[in-house]
């Protein structure tokens, strides 16, 4: 029997099943995906927002302002990037010039630090912003970060310090018993004396399995364009537009990597799993992020992607103990920023029903990750000498070795697929998109796993990349 059962591997997830590895406990977390961080966590502004804006009393504005906090210490001990970049809210006329004058108050009740820049400070701060902005809300705390290094660190943390993870595993149904539940998954029934329903997008289909209906979920899809890094200065903020009731708005920001996001749009979609991008939302996104910034260089687009905002119907995050049922429900933005006070909540919440005996042994800090594109010529030669798989790039664009995709797989919560490698250590997030890399890929990843080609996938079940031989070659 567990102590306790996590369904759903996102940031929400991982970030319990690190807290609660600090205790003696047997914890297991199931996903019914491949890989951690395949939802939302993977398809976001990457934003750990300041926490200036949400409704002072809200969960979101506590969780978003104790999260933030949180991330420098959560960064340096798990090898993340993260950086304290700062936004710039901006107001183009006088109407939404009140609107941000509104947030000075709320930003003090929700203790954030704000201030109301004018013209030409905010110009002087970000000298790329568009000649149509009268005035700027600069929150200096809002950082970015990479979420799908953040979600898989803090999974492979969890793990070194005991945690179980089963993916490919969906939840199916989860019964009440004497003593606990019994989650029954696609292959096995398990029991526990907690579950926690972290299932993001699904978190109100797994509620019902106890009947739990108080709240619904609904997919709100978010598009953004994908900018390459190039050696030109650009934005060195987290640009927002004037927030409105549908959000925070198209943004423009740098990543940790050097590239920029520009979006997303914000439209509601009937399916939770409806990705899709389209040319009309994106020609919208592209021309609505114009209007803040001067000359967005378009010409470096090297992607398009979408993530599902898990919209809750109560407007607030829903965090509930339910006689050990604990669910989470209603995660949308800020949920990345607040994943880890979220976190400090739910083992709260779990002392509920468990008693907890601390764990001594919890180490918090992750094996360093030997970055090449990050070091010095000379770390780099004393790397590669010590382990030539450092000196064989693999992918040019992004300057990755086999040693670094050697690494990612052999970690715990490693890689898998195709995807799950460029997510980790970024062979494939370059110019050619994987175009020169992915045959390389594939074979480390074979060759690593001690597996046929064949059997490789690009990211989902059914995704392979190799179906027959062709003309006179083999696979
Ligand atoms: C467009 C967009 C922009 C955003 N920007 C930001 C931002 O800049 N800053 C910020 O703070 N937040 C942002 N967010 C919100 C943030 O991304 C989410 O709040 C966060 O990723 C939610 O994490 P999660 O773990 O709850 O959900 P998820 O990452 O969706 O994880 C849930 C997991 O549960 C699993 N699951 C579901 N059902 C089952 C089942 N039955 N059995 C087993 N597993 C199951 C899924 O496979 C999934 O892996 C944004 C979101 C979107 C969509």
């Amino acid at each position: 029997m567990y102590d306790v059962v996590i369904i759903g591997a996102g940031v929400v997830g991982a970030s319990i099943a690190r807290e609660l590895s600090k205790y003696k406990l047997k914890t297991l977390v199931l996903d019914k995906e491949n890989d951690v961080g395949n939802v939302t966590s993977m398809a976001n502004s990457a934003i750990v927002h300041s926490g200036y804006d949400p409704k002072p009393g809200t969960k979101k504005a506590f969780h978003n302002v104790r999260g933030n906090s949180l991330y420098d210490d959560i960064a340096k001990n798990l090898d993340v990037e993260f950086k304290r970049i700062g936004s710039l809210t901006c107001a183009i006329n006088e109407e939404e010039l009140e609107v941000i004058e509104h947030y000075l108050p709320r930003a003090k009740e929700n203790n954030v630090e704000v201030k109301l820049l004018n013209k030409e400070e905010t110009k002087a701060l970000e000298p790329f912003i568009s000649d149509n902005v009268i005035a700027s809300l600069y929150a200096p705390s809002a950082g970015i970060i990479n979420p799908f290094e953040l979600t898989v660190a803090l999974m492979e943390n969890a793990m070194d310090n005991g945690v179980t993870l089963k993916l490919n595993t969906e939840v199916i149904d989860v019964t009440r018993t004497n003593n606990g539940y019994i989650v029954k998954t696609n292959d096995e029934e398990i029991e526990a004396k907690v579950v926690i329903n972290s299932a993001g997008l699904y978190s109100d289909k797994v509620a019902r399995m106890l009947g739990i209906d108080t709240f619904e979920v609904k997919p709100r899809k978010g598009e953004y364009f994908v900018l390459d890094h190039f050696n030109k200065p650009f934005v060195s903020h987290v640009i927002f537009p004037t927030p409105t009731a549908k959000g925070k708005g198209i943004l423009v920001t740098p990543t940790t990597h050097g590239n920029y996001l520009v979006g997303p749009s914000s439209e509601w979609v009937e399916d939770k799993e409806d990705l899709s991008t389209d040319k009309l939302t994106l020609d919208a996104v592209r021309s609505k992020s114009s209007t803040l910034v001067n000359n967005i260089p378009f010409q470096y687009m090297i992607r398009q992607f979408s993530g599902l905002r898990a919209t809750g119907s109560t407007g607030d995050f829903i965090i509930e103990n339910h006689d050990g049922f604990i669910v989470l429900g209603g995660i949308e933005s800020p949920g990345l920023a607040s994943a880890p006070s979220i976190a400090l909540e739910v083992v709260d919440l779990v002392k509920e029903n468990i008693t907890l005996e601390e764990n001594k042994d919890f180490n918090p800090v992750r094996r360093k990750i030997n970055r090449l594109s990050k070091m010095s010529e000379e770390e780099r030669n004393e790397l590669i000498k010590a382990d030539p798989r450092y000196g064989r790039i693999v992918c040019r664009c992004e300057s990755i070795s086999e040693g670094e995709v050697v690494d990612a797989i052999h970690r715990n919560a490693g890689a898998r697929t195709i995807k799950g490698v460029k997510k980790r250590c970024r062979p494939g997030f370059g110019k050619c998109q994987g175009g020169f890399c992915e045959p390389l890929i594939v074979e480390i990843l074979a060759r690593e796993l001690n597996k046929d080609p064949m059997e490789i996938k690009y990211d989902t079940n059914e995704a392979y990349i190799l179906q027959s031989e062709t003309k006179g070659g083999k696979k």
